[in-house]
């Protein structure tokens, strides 16, 4: 065949499709396709909310990710016809004490050099915005284009549709090999032309990969809530709405079945997919802070996922330093974002050889 790819997340998903797409055939492999980090994902499709200072070359990805969204999900509703789950209903920021709101502030320019027009609200607008906000605010910041996709139904329509676009499916682990263009599963060897990991944190794992580009890979753990309101009972958000709550982050995503979405910590840790009591505490602890109507809210689930974190926050996507393997991973804290056009580059990248610009930024051989 022409194209094995090791892992069924947002980023094997979208090569998949886009690959199949374009004539080849493809094979998914993974025991578990759209469980892994991309299943634990809020959702947010926000490149200027996502900005961290320093992060000036990742940005530009983000962007242009971000213009991708909106089609990219149509186009997989009407081929699959499923929901896409995309939804363009914009976020707000806002700090909670003094110190929160300084840090907000500290980072508009940089916002605003990168061609960001974010719009710093008062807190009595930023709660016209957002009726559901409490009173205990310092400072809003409106970000309008940054928007979300319910990501299980996203995955759920991606997978269909590559169902549809004629990807087969292995339902085993496998690992890239030492013998050109093959792959060891558990109960069988795949040959293909390309091979392209895309297996998230598990990337580290396959120990034929060059060893330094595996080294830049470490998982940061976030565990996330999900929450039920009741429309008819209590307030719940429209918008997505980000917040700084005595220095710490934490975001509440609405979803239309009125599902709501909390997260996430950010944890520097090996492997370890435990909910702890400390997690739950502080994320519900920052949320009401903000949003005294969480306490009304049905508690329906926590979750943790890696997330795959690359030391420069930039992805690892494109070439090796063999011709048969290739990468479409290392997207950290914005895989979801940067997916569709992850699935974008790396089918026009195995068609030309060639990755197109922004994604070329992201080579693996940076690491080399
Ligand atoms: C709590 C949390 C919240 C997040 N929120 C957001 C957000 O709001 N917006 C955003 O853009 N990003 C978000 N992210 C980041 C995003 O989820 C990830 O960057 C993205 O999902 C990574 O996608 P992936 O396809 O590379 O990996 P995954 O989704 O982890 O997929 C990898 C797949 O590979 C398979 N696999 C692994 N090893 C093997 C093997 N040996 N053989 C076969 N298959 C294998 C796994 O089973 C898995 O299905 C969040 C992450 C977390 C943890």
């Amino acid at each position: 065949m022409d194209l094995v790819i090791i892992g069924g997340g947002i980023a094997g998903l979208t090569t998949a499709r886009e690959a199949a797409r374009s004539g080849m055939s493809v094979t998914v492999v993974d025991p578990t396709p759209t469980h892994g980090a991309s299943y634990a994902a809020a959702g947010m499709i926000a490149p200027l909310t996502e900005y961290h200072i320093g992060d000036e070359r990742l940005t530009p990805l983000l962007v242009a990710a971000a213009h991708v969204w909106p089609a990219y999900a149509a186009r997989i509703a009407d081929e699959s016809g499923l929901p896409s789950g995309y939804v363009d209903h914009g976020t707000v920021v806002v700090g909670h004490d003094v110190d929160d709101k300084a840090e907000l502030l500290r980072h508009l320019p940089a916002q605003r050099a990168l061609g960001f027009t974010p719009e710093v609200l008062t807190t009595r607008e930023v709660r016209e915005r957002e009726p559901a906000l409490g009173p205990n605010l310092s400072v809003g910041i409106a970000a309008p284009a940054d928007h979300a996709v319910h990501n299980r139904e996203f995955l759920a329509a991606l997978l269909r549709a590559c169902e549809l676009a004629g990807v087969e499916f292995v339902y085993e682990t496998a690992q890239v090999t030492a013998i050109p263009h093959l792959v060891q599963c558990e109960s069988q060897q795949l040959r293909a032309e390309h091979i392209v990991v895309a297996a998230g944190i598990d990337t580290v794992r396959q120990a034929a990969l060059e060893a330094p580009i595996r080294a830049a890979i470490r998982p940061v753990k976030g565990q996330i809530l999900r929450l039920q309101a009741d429309r008819r009972t209590s307030a719940m958000p429209e918008l997505t709405v980000r917040a700084l709550v005595r220095g710490k982050s934490v975001y509440i995503v609405p979803r239309p079945s009125g599902e709501v979405v909390i997260g996430a910590t950010v944890e520097e840790r090996q492997f370890d997919l435990g909910a702890t009591a400390a997690g739950v505490f502080e994320l519900l602890r920052d949320a009401r802070a903000i949003m005294p109507s969480v306490d009304e809210w049905a508690f329906t689930e926590s979750w943790a996922g890696m997330r795959p974190t690359t030391h420069d926050h930039l992805p690892i996507v494109g070439a090796s330093t063999r011709s048969d393997v290739h990468y479409a991973t290392g997207h950290g804290r914005n895989g979801i974002l940067l997916g569709p056009l992850t699935g974008l580059s790396m089918a026009e990248y195995l068609r030309s050889g060639v990755m197109p610009s922004p994604m070329s930024n992201a080579s693996p051989l940076r690491f080399l």
